[in-house]
């Protein structure tokens, strides 16, 4: 076995920059991804976690250079679903067995939404319990909207740091977003016993080696719990992604790449959720289950009424636009099975990283 995998494999965070640097060079993966595959196996064993994808509205008061929602593009028709109808899909999920919910969004701070969003959140706490895993996914907030949203039942929370490398993050993004802000709301997120998670885009223009393994090093140093990263790709009316094309050699470096951070974060950080992003769908039929052989243990099937999805649409090639929620269910179950892995039906699946939170287990069912 390569020296470097054997020495990571030994214990978390034994590599140093330059060997992460090293293994994410590595052009022959194979031996990569089964290693970290066997110590996804090893952390939670071959299951799947599975979190229902809500997405609950575009509208943004943000103008990211990347995204295809920001809030400088005219050709999006904007939405926000009703709290009935997000609470049915929630509940969809629930009873599905899905073990969790992800609601997502652009970014807004407003008290109305601030209220509308507790709501929801308590809503689905009223029939899910503790069983059933709520995640935000709402962006940058004060410390007092992220604790009211605790409060009424949140649990975890994802907000991607998008590049640890101040310089790049400025880069692709207009001045007055700040990373020091983004920085602080993940240490709010962490003050406040949410289950946190962050991650970036790879294969950015203009990112380099050097500042993936800085990215990584940045899950361990900020004690993430979960990771949700995923390759860059391009959106015609984004300032980023105007002139870049999606040729078919694009797309293959942007997986591999995309794949490699996976293993690699596993290698180094070991006990952490890591999700195998619908953005390895959009480049490869089978990338998500790619993404779960390279060591991701968790998957985001969007359960979004269909009519809604085109209108949230941050990347070119978004999959599964037109197939309803029963489809994408019994598509991605098969799927799983048909790598050997099974999905952990009804069960919040949280990360081992967290296993110390006071009510990490809380209502656990196995
Ligand atoms: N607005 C919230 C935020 O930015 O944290 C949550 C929703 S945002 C759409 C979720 C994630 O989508 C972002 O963190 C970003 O990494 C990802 N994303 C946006 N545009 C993308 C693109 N062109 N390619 C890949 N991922 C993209
Ligand atoms: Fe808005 Fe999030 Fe897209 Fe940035 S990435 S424009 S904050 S939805």
């Amino acid at each position: 076995m390569d020296p470097l995998i054997a020495k990571a494999m030994l214990r978390p965070y034994n590599l140093a920059h330059d060997e992460i640097v090293s293994l994410l060079a590595l052009e022959d993966t194979a031996e990569l991804f089964s290693a970290a595959y066997e110590l996804k196996c090893r952390q939670v064993g071959k299951v799947v976690a599975l979190r229902g994808l809500i997405e609950l509205g575009n509208h943004c008061a943000k103008n990211c250079y990347y995204c295809g929602i920001r809030r400088g593009n005219p050709n999006v028709r904007r939405y926000r679903l009703s709290e009935d109808d997000a609470l049915r899909m929630a509940r969809w999920s629930f009873e599905q067995g899905y073990g969790s919910v992800v609601l997502q969004s652009g970014e807004i701070e407003s008290d109305e939404n601030t209220e509308y969003i507790g709501r929801i959140v308590k809503r689905i706490h009223d029939f899910g319990g503790d069983d059933f895993g709520i995640t935000l996914c709402l962006g940058e907030q004060t410390e007092e909207v992220y604790r009211f949203w605790r409060e009424a039942g949140a649990h975890r929370y994802l907000l991607r740091i998008e590049s640890s490398v101040p310089e790049l993050y400025a880069k692709l993004h207009p001045a007055d977003h700040s990373y020091a802000r983004r920085v602080e709301c993940l240490r709010a997120l962490k003050r406040l016993g949410y289950q946190t998670g962050s991650g970036v885009m790879c294969g950015l223009p203009g990112q380099t080696l050097d500042d993936l393994a800085n990215d990584i090093e940045f899950y361990h140093d900020m004690d993430l719990d979960m990771i949700g990263m995923g390759p860059y790709l391009p959106h015609k009316d984004t300032p980023l992604g105007s002139d870049i094309e999606i040729t078919p050699e694009y797309a293959a470096n942007q997986l591999k790449l995309g794949l490699k951070m996976i293993a690699v974060t596993r290698l180094y950080l070991h006990d952490v959720n890591i999700a195998a992003t619908t953005v390895l769908q959009a480049l490869d039929d089978r990338g998500r289950e790619q993404g779960l052989l390279a060591g991701a243990n968790v998957m985001m099937p969007n359960v979004t009424d269909t009519e809604y999805r085109e209108n949230y649409q941050l990347y070119e090639n978004k999959p599964c636009l037109e197939e309803n929620s029963t489809k994408c269910r019994n598509c991605l179950n098969w799927r799983v099975l048909a790598i050997g892995e099974k999905i952990n039906w009804g069960q919040r699946g949280d990360s081992p990283h967290c296993k110390t939170f006071p009510d990490s287990n809380k209502g656990k069912k196995s």
